[in-house]
């Protein structure tokens, strides 16, 4: 059988490598169609000879043309795009079986959608997408009868923990109680709240069990991730945020859980290596090597669990109110914290800014109904302009 052949939206981040290292262990069942990237023109270079993709997609156009040189010197059989468009024309292109959405942020979410509305089997990392417009995704999944399928290694756990038949019964006829959405607490766990003021980016940015690109790890920091995942997996799962219970988990190794009615809870256990939920996609509803470590009980020895503190993690609740109040909320306060997560790393806001920043630019934007993708991209924009502003008030 010829091999899937797969897009890959954000090759150069932490998930995009790990789908190529992936990818790299099984070259009888993938092979590279499209590769993209933003800035890091190096390593896109590296895979572009070792992956040999049909296309390779920068938005600006002067890496591009710097890509297309080395391309032509090299003598590879590579097609270099540039612009947004070409984001989409890759992701959705006839010959792709599958798409990995892995760039970060809103960024994400108009190439990610175009592979949801051309059918194809998405592969969803990019949680701010999903965040953003929520009922249009998922929409535009069931219109166009794609395959959308949790990286998130949450997610990818509490899709494993299902039973087969949920999407068509959906969680009472599953007889599922709740979903329980495990995070580490990041870095931050055991600091006085006094010491938050004076967190650098560098500090917040080294999670203890993951190695992920910045902005996610800062979300991780502030448990911002785990407020977006509750979000995440409303929409995956068609729950609502009262059927998610958070639990602090700092081994990473119970990656999420579901408890049935029954009293059972089905929990899904790994190192927290993000190539197991990568693989468990890709290779769905079948398994392949992943090349990871397999877990040594006698090592980890103890398994522990918190309830997250609201005072320590005020961006969980933050996230958790916007998600029931429904309409753009989620979409403005995923903007804001993307303005602030930026500001924060440019050394412009404290760490203990993020949250408020986010709760300003809320309570200063309006709420909305939203039903069209041109509501959507109107509040992320609002709230941006809104975010910025704040950032220049908090800075001066
Ligand atoms: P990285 O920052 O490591 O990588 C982001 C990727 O997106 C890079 O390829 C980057 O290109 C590209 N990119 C950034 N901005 C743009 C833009 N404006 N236009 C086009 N491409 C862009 O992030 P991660 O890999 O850590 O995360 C990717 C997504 O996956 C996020 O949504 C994150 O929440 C999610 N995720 C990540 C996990 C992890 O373990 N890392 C776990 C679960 C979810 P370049 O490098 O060339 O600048
Ligand atoms: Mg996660």
């Amino acid at each position: 059988i010829k091999p899937e052949d797969v897009c890959i939206l954000g090759a150069t981040g932490s998930i995009g490598t790990n789908t190529l290292d992936v990818i790299r262990r099984h070259p009888d069942k993938y092979q590279v169609f499209a590769l993209t990237a933003h800035r890091n023109i190096e390593q896109l270079k590296l895979q572009c000879v070792e992956f040999k993709p049909k296309y390779a997609v920068l938005p600006e156009a002067e890496l591009a043309q710097e890509l297309q040189s080395f391309v032509e010197y090299k003598e590879l059989d590579i097609t270099v795009l540039h612009g947004v468009d070409s984001l989409d024309f890759v992701a959705s292109h006839e010959s792709v079986d599958t798409v990995m959405a892995a760039i970060v942020g809103a960024a994400g979410l108009l190439p990610t959608l175009a592979a949801a509305k051309a059918g194809k089997k998405v592969l969803l990392a990019n949680k701010e997408a999903l965040v953003m417009s929520g009922a249009i995704f998922m929409d535009a999944v069931k219109k166009h009868g794609a395959t959308l399928l949790p990286i998130d290694s949450e997610h990818n756990a509490i899709f494993q923990c299902l039973p087969e038949h949920f999407v068509e019964k959906g969680i009472e006829e599953c007889g599922i109680h709740n979903i329980v959405l495990t995070g580490s607490g990041g870095p931050f766990l055991k600091k006085t709240l006094a010491e938050f003021p004076a967190i650098t980016p560098d500090e917040a940015c080294a999670h203890p069990n993951w190695d992920m690109g910045r902005k996610i790890s800062v979300d991780s920091a502030t448990m911002m991730n785990k407020g977006l995942e509750l979000i995440e997996a409303c929409w995956l799962f068609d729950v609502k945020p009262e059927q998610i219970e958070v639990v602090l988990h700092p081994q990473s190794i119970i990656h999420s859980m579901v408890r049935y009615n029954d009293g059972s809870v089905l929990a899904q256990m790994g190192n927290p290596d993000m190539r197991t939920p990568i693989a468990h996609a890709m290779a769905f509803p079948d398994r392949v090597d992943a090349g990871v470590a397999p877990l040594d009980f006698m090592e980890i020895s103890q398994l522990t669990f918190d309830r997250p503190s609201k005072e320590r993690y005020p961006c969980l609740a933050l996230a958790s109110e916007a998600m029931k109040q429904g309409g753009n909320s989620p979409t403005r306060l995923n903007a804001a914290n993307e303005v602030a997560v930026q500001a924060f790393l440019d050394e412009k806001l404290g760490f203990t800014q993020i949250a408020e920043l986010i709760q300003q630019t809320l309570t200063s934007t309006e709420y909305a109904e939203v039903s069209t993708l041109e509501s959507v991209l109107a509040a992320d924009k609002e709230a941006r302009e809104r975010a910025q502003q704040l950032v220049e008030e908090m800075t001066a």
